[in-house]
């Protein structure tokens, strides 16, 4: 029988695809579904899901790229059946990886890039347990070899990101995470000696914190480290979570002493998806020289073709990521990286200044001495009528996710809302948000007498859930 004899046939053909018999009945949601579906069909039904999430652009919690070139996205789908794991299928993919740990080796001041040893990762997050393990493994070393014992290890931190709480937990170190302490919200050369003994396995200071945004001073930090080791013995090596500022100081504060410039300086991670400009989905993690790096963590694995090391937490893993961010790098270099981020800076500043025009706040950092975010509070000893939480959740109304929270141990009584100024928060964007910022005080104006939103209920609106660490 010819096809358009079958009636049936051709209705599914023709109709419209709301009225196909595929999407106008419900489809299945938590029951493996019996049949099959047409992907045009089952693509429109995702599609339309994902609508409801958040418009990624005017997510201003993320410090994640949130916007990339058009020549990503068709580099992405190109790379979508590569692994990146499969070195010796890909091996070009695998030599773009090796070209970026270079370039990033260069930016980063490695005395010796020939020497220097490093790898993608998914993120900032397993880049640090990387680091934290070398750490934990180099410092295991040099007890035994003094006959000393191995298990007390502690790691010392300032207020971190929830990536270094999940390694101290993870592989059994003891967290000594400075807490803040009135106007000093980081850790600080003054304070770190303290924290540290003969088991301290090292230091990890944070180049971007995530609670503030600002630079930990990494040089004095390990100026301090120096004293330790002249006054005790001991010979505490940082690691640098350059998440956010790995991608940041090198082109707009070069001057800044931070890398491995300094000597004590002997891993560093960085999060490619986040000033690294490339999509979701990749990290770095970069030793000073291969001696930093033990080799029993490294595995080789000869199942792929030919005899390859590899020193990850995953197996498997996409390569367009690393792909786009090789692509990033030869696209921008640092002329392009500069101008980028120090738009970023720029509008940083714009915003500040104008959102402490419309009266109840007060910003406490616009980019200065950090990366480029805002962060500001409600001034102090006046009843406004409203909460920043409240701030946040009728921000929402208009699409906009600016998180409101407090501040860890000891300023919880600090609450603030944070925006990350990112690529593609544009001077036109900030404006619209600025007016929408307007809009809702003009709504608690007309809307007095209300309770203002607490921690509690607001929590639920935040970035990462009750309780915070504001994460990305
Ligand atoms: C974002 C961030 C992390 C975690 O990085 P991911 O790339 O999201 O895994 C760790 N440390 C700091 C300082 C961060 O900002």
């Amino acid at each position: 029988m010819p096809l358009h004899a079958k009636e049936h046939v051709r209705d599914n053909l023709l109709d419209d695809i709301y009225a196909t018999s595929d999407l106008s009945v419900a489809m299945p949601k938590y029951k493996f579904p019996a049949g099959e579906n047409r992907p045009r069909d089952a693509y429109q039904a995702v599609h339309d899901e994902l609508m409801l999430d958040g418009n990624a652009r005017q997510n201003l919690a993320t410090f994640c790229s949130t916007w990339v070139d058009p020549e990503i996205h068709r580099l992405m789908d190109e790379c979508v059946d590569k692994n990146m794991i499969d070195k010796d299928e890909y091996p070009q993919t695998a030599e773009l990886e090796a070209r970026c740990v270079a370039m990033l080796a260069d930016i980063w001041n490695s005395p010796e890039a020939d020497n220097t040893v490093g790898c993608s990762t998914t993120g900032s997050s397993e880049a640090s347990m990387l680091g934290g393990m070398a750490l934990k493994w180099r410092w295991r070393e040099r007890m035994k070899a003094q006959g000393k014992p191995t298990d007390k290890p502690n790691l010392v931190t300032g207020p971190v990101q929830i990536c270094w709480h999940k390694f101290t937990r993870y592989w059994e170190v003891e967290h000594r995470e400075v807490p803040m302490e009135g106007e000093r919200l980081i850790m600080t050369p003054e304070v770190v000696a303290d924290y540290c003994d003969e088991n301290t396995i090292g230091v990890v200071s944070t180049l971007g914190v995530t609670y503030t945004g600002q630079y930990e001073d990494i040089k004095g930090i390990s100026q301090a480290l120096d004293q330790v080791q002249a006054d005790k013995g001991w010979d505490i090596p940082i690691h640098v979570d350059a998440a956010s500022g790995g991608f940041l100081a090198p082109f707009c504060r070069p001057q800044l002493e931070w890398d491995f410039r300094l000597p004590r300086v002997k891993s560093i991670n960085a999060s490619g998806h986040k000033f690294g400009l490339a999509p979701l989905g990749v990290g770095w993690a970069v030793w000073r020289d291969r001696e930093e790096l033990p080799e029993d963590l490294i595995f080789w694995v000869n199942y792929l073709g030919s005899n390859i090391p590899t020193f990850a937490l995953n197996f498997s893993r996409p390569g367009g990521q690393i792909v786009a961010q090789y692509y990033n790098f030869l696209r921008l270099g640092r002329e392009g990286y500069r101008k980028i981020q120090q738009a970023c800076y720029d509008t940083a500043v714009f915003l500040g200044r104008e959102i402490e025009k419309l009266g109840p706040f007060e910003v406490l950092y616009n980019g200065e001495g950090g990366i480029p975010a805002l962060l500001w509070s409600l001034k102090p000893g006046v009843d406004h009528g409203f909460s920043l939480y409240d701030l946040s959740d009728k921000l929402r109304s208009r699409g906009w996710q600016v998180p409101a929270y407090s501040m860890p141990a000891n300023r919880q009584d600090l609450v603030v809302c944070r925006a990350m100024i990112r690529h593609g928060i544009s001077r036109d964007l900030g404006c619209l948000l600025l007016e929408d910022i307007q809009r809702c005080l003009d709504y608690f104006a007309k809307h007095p007498g209300r309770e203002p939103m607490s921690a509690a209920e607001g929590a639920s609106f935040s970035h990462t859930g009750a309780p915070m660490p504001p994460a990305k």
